[in-house]
Order: C-alpha cells, then structure tokens, then sequence
C-alpha cells in the first residue's frame, strides 16, 4: 500500500448521489487500491464505468464485497436487511462495514445481526446532500464542511471508527460521534419534518384547481420555491427513512402540531407580540445557521445561478 491509500479495496453497494460523491473524491485522492461498485440496474453500472467512479461492477452483493476491506452501503435503508444477509458470509475477516443512511437505529437493527463477529459496523451519517439521485449527480466537494455523524455500537473498534472517520476527513467533513438514538431525534426535526413539511405544502398544490395552481408557480419565488426544490427528493429513499424512523418523527411531528395551533391562534387572536416574539427568536437561529457556515447550498461545479 502507497501512504494514501486507506483501504486497498473499498465496495460501494448502492452507488447514487451520495455513494459516487464519495466515490469521487476516493478516485480524486488515491485514497483505495480497487473501488467495486454494486447496483441493481445495468444502467446505473454502466453509468459508474462511463465516468470512471469504479475499477469494476456487479449486481451481485455479494460478488462485490469478496475481499473488500471496506463495504460501503449506499442505497435505500430499506434495502438493509437484504443486503446484510446477502454479505455477511462471505465478508472478508476484520472488514469493516460503514453506510450512509439517514436513520441509524433501523440502520443498526437491519444489519448488525447479519455481520459476523470479527468484522466491524461503523454506521454513518453524511448531513450533506442534494435534491437529485444517481451517480451522474454526485460532485466531489458534496462534504466540504458538512457533518458526518458516526454512530458506532458499544462492540464498535475504535479503530474501525478512526478508519472511517478519517475516510470522511478526507473528503472535507467534519465528524460527530453520537448515539443512534439521539442522532435520529436531532435528524428528525432538522431534516425529517421539513422534509414532511415540504412534501405536504406541495402536495396541497397539487389538489388546488388549475388557475390557482398555475399562479402558485408563476409567483413560486415568494417562498414555495424552497419547498418544490425539498420536495422533489427522492420518494423511495424517503418513504424508507419516515418508516424507519417513526417514532422521533411523530414526537417531533406532535410538537409542530402544537406550536402551529398556537400560531393559528395568535393569528386569530390578533395577537401582533406573539407573533412578534416568536419570529425574532427564528431570526436568531437563522443567524447561527449562517455563523456556522451551514446556509450555503452544496451545488455541483458548473451549476448555474438561479
Ligand atoms: P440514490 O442517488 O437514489 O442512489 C441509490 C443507489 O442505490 C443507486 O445506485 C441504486 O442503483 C442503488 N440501489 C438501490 N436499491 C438497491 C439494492 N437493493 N441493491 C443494490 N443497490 C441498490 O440515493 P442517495 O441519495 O445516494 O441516498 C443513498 C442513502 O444515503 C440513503 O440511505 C439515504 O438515506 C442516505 N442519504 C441521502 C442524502 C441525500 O440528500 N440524498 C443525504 C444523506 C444521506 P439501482 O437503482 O440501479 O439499484
């Protein structure tokens, strides 16, 4: 092995937006000796080859994890379960498996159960991403700056997890070690309910009649926007993390509820201070979004403006 590379074999299953970012920047970096990447679809692997992500392709998980020293699982969470019975056989000894779900708990139970004892979970998280899916809409800058949560189980080596923190730190992210549980509770009301949110406000367009709808979209600046752009992400990957993680979802989602019916309230009260209060502390977040250098987009080189 040469001094950059950390892993001499590194198996991506499941290889889209998130997948082939990271993919890009181990090719950019030197950073392992074979990169085997595994898709359901032809398409998909022939996509990988013709931008050079991988060295090889199969859609067979378990073709693509033999001999890997790093397994990367990329897809749905749904898949999970399915995948860990496929590899957890013929997993290499002391391989380490990571992915890149947005739910860890379910992440967890899916597959833990299925890997053997000498091999390592380290369950990740990438906070960074973008409305669009696939290999061809990865982009090697998609982690600068971004959190990657690590979750590892009480079992996890320690240096498993440096292994694959230091992967992350190669690619620009910063890492948080969390709990799996306490993870999916701060990603439920900072990704999973806006997400929710958008998907709802969208979907009540859709049941507008025409002429109001048309307008909708005509003066869709004034705010909506942002909500079409959430709410174009993709359907399979999120119906996947609302059933996987139910409970912080409808915890956070009961909290909501309340603080709208307040809101409506207030509205209907002509209660101007309410309103007034509760607006200016918003604003404070919104400041420390931005002093956190966490407002800016992540947008693909070339992107142009809007
Ligand atoms: P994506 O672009 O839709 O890519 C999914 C990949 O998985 C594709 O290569 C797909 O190819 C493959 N795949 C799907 N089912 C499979 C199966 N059963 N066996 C093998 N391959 C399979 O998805 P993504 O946005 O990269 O998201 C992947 C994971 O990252 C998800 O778990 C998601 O929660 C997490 N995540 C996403 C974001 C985001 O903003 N998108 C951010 C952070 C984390 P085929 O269809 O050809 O099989």
């Amino acid at each position: 092995m040469t001094e950059t590379i950390l892993f001499d074999r590194i198996a991506f299953i499941g290889i889209g937006l998130i997948g082939s970012s990271l993919a890009r920047v181990i090719r950019r970096d030197g950073l392992a000796g074979h990169i085997v990447a595994c898709a359901r679809s032809e398409a998909t692997l022939k996509t990988v080859m013709d931008l050079g992500l991988a060295d090889s392709v199969t859609n067979d998980p378990a073709e693509a994890v033999d001999g890997a020293d790093l397994v990367v699982l990329g897809t749905p969470i749904g898949a999970y379960e399915a995948i860990a019975k496929a590899i957890g056989p013929v997993l290499k000894k002391g391989a380490i498996v990571t992915d890149v779900g947005s739910v860890k708990r379910m992440a967890i139970d899916a597959v833990k159960p299925h890997l053997p004892p000498d091999v390592s979970l380290v369950p990740g998280h990438p906070v960074a991403g973008t409305e669009n899916s696939g290999p061809e809409s990865g982009f090697d800058t998609l982690f600068v700056n971004r959190w990657v949560i690590l979750t590892p189980t009480p079992d996890t080596s320690a240096d498993a997890v440096e292994k694959v923190a230091e992967l992350w730190r190669r690619a620009g992210s910063n890492i948080e070690i969390m709990d799996a549980g306490h993870h999916d509770q701060v990603l439920a009301i900072t990704s999973h309910v806006p997400h929710l949110i958008a998907y709802t406000i969208v979907g009540t367009v859709t049941d507008l009649e025409d002429v109001l709808k048309s307008e909708v979209i005509k003066f869709a600046a004034s705010g909506f926007r942002d909500f079409t752009r959430i709410a174009a992400s993709d359907p399979i990957m999120w119906r996947d993390i609302f059933l996987s993680n139910r409970d912080a979802v409808l915890e956070m989602l009961g909290r909501l509820t309340e603080d709208i019916s307040a809101l409506q309230r207030a509205i209907r009260d002509g209660d101007g201070a309410y309103m007034e209060d509760k607006f200016t502390r918003t604003r404070a977040i919104r400041r420390g979004v931005v002093d956190a250098g966490q407002h800016i987009p992540p947008k693909p080189p070339g992107t142009p403006k809007p």
